[in-house]
């Protein structure tokens, strides 16, 4: 299987001193309108694929936690590289340790991955339009009834191991 079939992705930083895989294709992925993703990255959106922190390996570097607030006050811990500090992923508290959002963006084959659902559109820049035939939510959205089942059941066994 090659690259192109498989479904590990890799990705890293702007200045290379991290590269990590993603050994499996994500449970869901998150294109956030909200303010707080606009003033993070500096541009309209985020693209946030969430999968468990242990199929998420790292390749070379090791990325520096930054605990930052967050929109839920409960704020999240995103890992940056030590170097050129581009951020890689976040773990949330309400998700746990066991699972991570991974910035799309940082992936070499970015393209492959595509929003599963729209959230905080209340917020979304008024030039973004988006598709009709993905789910859009003013603000976040109730995951068991998006999520497909094998998603709900691998985020249940990430959500216990993180808390282990
Ligand atoms: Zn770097
Ligand atoms: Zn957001």
């Amino acid at each position: 299987m090659d690259n192109a079939e498989s479904e590990i992705l890799e990705g890293g930083c702007t200045c290379g001193a991290v590269r990590y895989l993603m050994n499996s294709k994500p449970m869901f992925v998150h294109c956030c309108h909200c303010t707080w993703c606009q003033r993070e990255t500096g541009s309209a959106f985020a693209l946030n694929a969430m999968i468990e922190s242990d199929r998420v390996e790292l390749l070379e570097g090791q990325p520096e936690v930054i605990d930052t607030p967050s929109l839920s006050g409960k704020r999240q811990k995103i890992a940056r590289c030590p170097q050129c500090y581009v951020a890689l992923w976040s773990n949330y508290s309400g998700a746990g340790d066991g699972i991570r959002f991974v910035r799309v963006g940082t992936l070499d084959q970015s393209e492959r991955i595509s929003p599963d659902v729209h959230i905080y559109i209340s917020t979304k820049f008024p030039w973004v339009e988006l598709p009709g035939d993905i789910a859009a939510f003013d603000e976040f959205y109730k995951p068991r009834e998006q999520w497909p089942e094998e998603s709900r059941e691998r985020f249940r066994v990430a959500k216990s191991q993180g808390k282990a």
